[in-house]
């Protein structure tokens, strides 16, 4: 069983339809109909054009390879998804729905991607921005008036900080506010926000859904019948959208997720526990699921030249793909200068645990 700050939640039962646990609906979710001949997944189709007359006509509007990974993911976190190019894109959609002048709060450690396109936005006086210290509850609660949009990332990244999602989203919405949540870092099996309240959940699905490293797709999951209206409109129109291989890639890897994930957040607390007892390591961050650490070094030359030392360990950025990369977080010059210089973050994989702790240490130890 994962291991999920929010205990296991499920949809309510309803009489003709069988209640799958979240396992289960990652596997079973978005396959074609169960008729002599079809397949048990849905092919890649290729299409620009399609014959006129149907609801689909033209590839920008829609793709069946798309459908089922969004019908997918969309079971899993409880709405309607849409999928877009990249993660990034899909948060493009989400602030795109802020109107002009209108006030966001962010978190300060929130994905550098996000806080750029803000900083961006405010920049040519579209929005305003609010950063907020999401460790501090009521500071985020007092934050959250007179905003637009309340934007949360838990864990954060890479700072893995936790978010009080149940009691933000309650203030947020007394407020007037919407709220999105990054669940890239969680994923729909470990938290799934619009089960708490929350108005729109995204994805960077070139993460832990997709899980191995190979594919850039993004997601928007929402259960507001009216803003999936407007974020298909704009998806129509604006052409941020997935290209069917991705889609294809991107369910592929996702029946896998539970196992993965599991098999990931396992070695990736004992890992952290172990670190923890090395002198090297300051301070060691784990949030007590996912398969994201944070090691930090004192030595910030050391974390260099650390993760440019190993065997097996790739020195990479990104995570949730089954191989284990690390990286040292401030070596990118637009990460928040609050994130210490000798912090490492490192994405555990699916690799025999003890092979990736060797290769760990034998490059700690030769690199003093
Ligand atoms: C990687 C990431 C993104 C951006 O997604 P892309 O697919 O790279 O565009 C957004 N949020 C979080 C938390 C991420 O880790």
């Amino acid at each position: 069983m994962l291991a999920s700050p929010y205990g296991e939640c499920m949809s309510e039962p309803t009489e003709s339809t069988p209640v799958w646990r979240p396992g289960t609906v990652v596997v079973a979710a978005g396959r074609p109909s169960r008729e002599p001949d079809q397949p048990l997944n849905v092919p890649v189709t290729l299409a620009a054009p399609y014959v006129a007359g149907g609801d689909r006509e033209y590839g920008r509007y829609a793709n069946p390879t798309w459908t089922a990974f969004e019908d997918a993911l969309g079971a899993l976190e409880g709405g309607r998804c849409l999928a877009y190019a990249s993660g990034l894109a899909a948060i493009a959609a989400v602030l795109d729905l802020v109107a002009h002048g209108e006030r966001v709060v962010v978190p300060r450690h929130a994905y550098q991607g996000s806080l750029g396109q803000l900083a961006d936005l405010e920049s040519r006086g579209r929005v305003r921005v609010d950063l907020v210290d999401v460790t501090d509850t009521d500071a985020v609660v007092a934050a959250c008036e007179d905003a637009a949009l309340v934007w949360l990332e838990s864990p954060t990244n890479p700072a893995l900080e936790l978010v009080d999602l149940p009691r933000v989203i309650a203030a947020a919405h007394d407020a007037g506010a919407r709220v999105a949540v990054d669940n890239t870092f969680a994923t729909p099996l470990v938290q799934r926000p619009l089960e708490l309240g929350a108005d729109l959940v995204v994805h960077s699905v070139t993460k832990y859904l997709s899980g191995h490293s190979d594919v850039v797709l993004g997601a928007v999951v929402t259960d507001d019948a009216e803003i999936a209206e407007v974020l298909k409109h704009r998806r129509d129109s604006f052409g941020a959208i997935p290209g069917p291989w991705e889609a294809w890639l991107a369910l592929r890897g996702m029946r896998t997720l539970e196992v993965r994930l599991e098999r990931a957040q396992r070695t990736a607390a004992e890992i952290a526990r172990r670190l923890a007892e090395r002198p090297e390591v300051t301070e060691v961050r784990y949030p007590g699921f996912g398969s994201v650490v944070a090691a930090v070094l004192a030595d910030p030359d050391h974390a260099d030249r650390w993760t440019r030392a190993t065997a097996l360990w790739v020195h990479a950025t990104s995570l949730g793909g089954v191989e284990s990369t690390f990286e040292r977080r401030r070596r990118w010059r637009t990460e928040s200068l609050t994130i210490p210089e000798g912090l490492v973050r490192m994405a555990v994989g699916i690799e025999d645990v003890e092979d990736l702790w060797e290769d760990l240490v034998t490059a700690l130890e030769r690199t003093r």
